[in-house]
């Protein structure tokens, strides 16, 4: 069966079309280091064939670290009581983006805990008013805020958003039950209902999953690829799971694959969500290079597109500890887009600001709604 696997990824590299079932995606996920290689080649190949080598690089702003859920494996969980709480005014957010802006990035992802209630949309939508006054259409508005009410999401949508990232985290409702509270807050159901709401309500989706969960198998994997396909998402992030010291699932970090895995499995993830998705964009998290220096650049050689420059201002970025061993970088943007300019060359590809980035996979897909397809 493995045969079959690495014959239908040659014929992808050579432009065939063939559909990787889950039995493929499985083998895929399971095998040896042997398949590696090839997979990155396929993936590499349909995502410079299909998008060409530019890198889009997505601004991330991490707004507010607060959160009302409690997540077991995260470190901005309301429990943790150890972390110091910031929220940005919408001062400080619209001064990240001109900062930003000043160096070329014209997509913005604003980044925060789920926070109901009407002050933290209500800032958000004051950030996106002003945006939009002041740069128009040429400014692309990501949102990653949690679950929230579709009034809200209509009302963020008005004011000049339009993508919009809720990860699943992972597709199998078993293993969301084990790695989030059971007290009415964290239902699988109200996700996927807000995954739905999204399309419904003319945003782009993105979703991602976790990668080397404790509990996590390969055909559980295999199926969080197909529900992205079925999804029909637009945008994409694999993170690989990384311990957070005062999370609850860190306990069972026996359970889970060693870290060298956990890359390796998240880098099959991306390729193989681009063999499957070709169009889609795909993000090179940065939790993939906290595990790996080279995380970055073994991410774009497996089929993303997206780099993530950090624009949160250094007083607050080390607060964002989603897991551990966050590092603080260069409060300078104009540095580390040098830098992400150079790991690109680096691999034959090419950086590509001044786009407010929206997927390719969204206009076809909105082509085709008004050509009636
Ligand atoms: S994963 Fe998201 S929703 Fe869950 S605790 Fe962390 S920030 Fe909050």
């Amino acid at each position: 069966m493995s045969l079959l696997v690495e014959e239908k990824l040659e014929k992808l590299v050579q432009g065939g079309t063939e559909t990787l079932t889950k039995r493929d995606l499985t083998d895929a996920l399971s095998m040896g280091p042997s398949i590696d290689g090839l997979l990155a080649r396929a993936a590499h190949t349909v995502l410079l064939r299909t998008l060409g080598p530019g890198v889009c690089p997505t601004g991330i702003i991490e707004i507010s670290n607060s959160c009302q859920k409690n997540c077991l494996y995260c470190g901005l969980r309301r429990g943790n009581s150890t972390l110091p709480r910031y929220h940005m005014t919408v001062e400080e957010i619209v001064s990240a983006i001109e900062n930003g802006w000043r160096h070329g990035i014209r997509s913005f992802l604003l980044q925060s805990g789920e926070l109901l209630g009407e002050a933290h949309a209500g800032s958000v939508v004051e950030v996106l008013r002003r945006v939009a006054g002041r740069w128009g259409d040429e400014a692309g508005m990501v949102l990653s805020i949690g679950e929230l009410p579709r009034r809200t999401l209509e009302e963020l949508g008005k004011a000049g958003a339009h993508r919009y990232l809720l990860r699943i985290e992972t597709s199998e409702q078993e293993l969301y039950n084990r790695i989030h509270p059971k007290d009415g807050l964290h239902r699988f159901g109200a996700r996927l209902q807000c995954l739905a709401d999204l399309g419904e309500t003319g945003w782009q989706v993105g979703s991602g999953v976790l990668v080397g969960v404790p509990w996590q198998t390969v055909e559980s994997l295999a199926s969080d690829l197909l529900f992205l396909r079925d999804r029909d998402i637009d945008m994409c992030g694999f993170h690989p799971w990384i311990e957070h010291s005062d999370s609850p699932l860190a306990e069972y970090r026996d359970l889970a694959p060693e870290r060298e895995a956990r890359v390796r499995l998240t880098l099959r993830m991306t390729a193989l969500l681009r063999l499957m998705m070709p169009d889609i964009d795909i993000y090179a998290t940065t939790a993939l290079q906290m595990l790996d220096p080279d995380g970055p650049e073994k991410g774009l050689l497996h089929g993303a597109n997206v780099l993530m420059p950090g624009l949160t201002p250094s007083k607050y970025r080390l607060n964002y500890r989603l897991f551990d061993g966050r590092t603080a970088v260069p409060d300078d943007p104009g540095r580390v887009m040098a830098a992400m300019t150079a790991r690109c060359s680096a691999i034959g590809r090419k950086l590509m600001p001044g786009e407010p980035g929206d997927p390719l996979h969204y206009i076809r897909r909105i082509l085709s709604v008004r050509a009636g397809g």
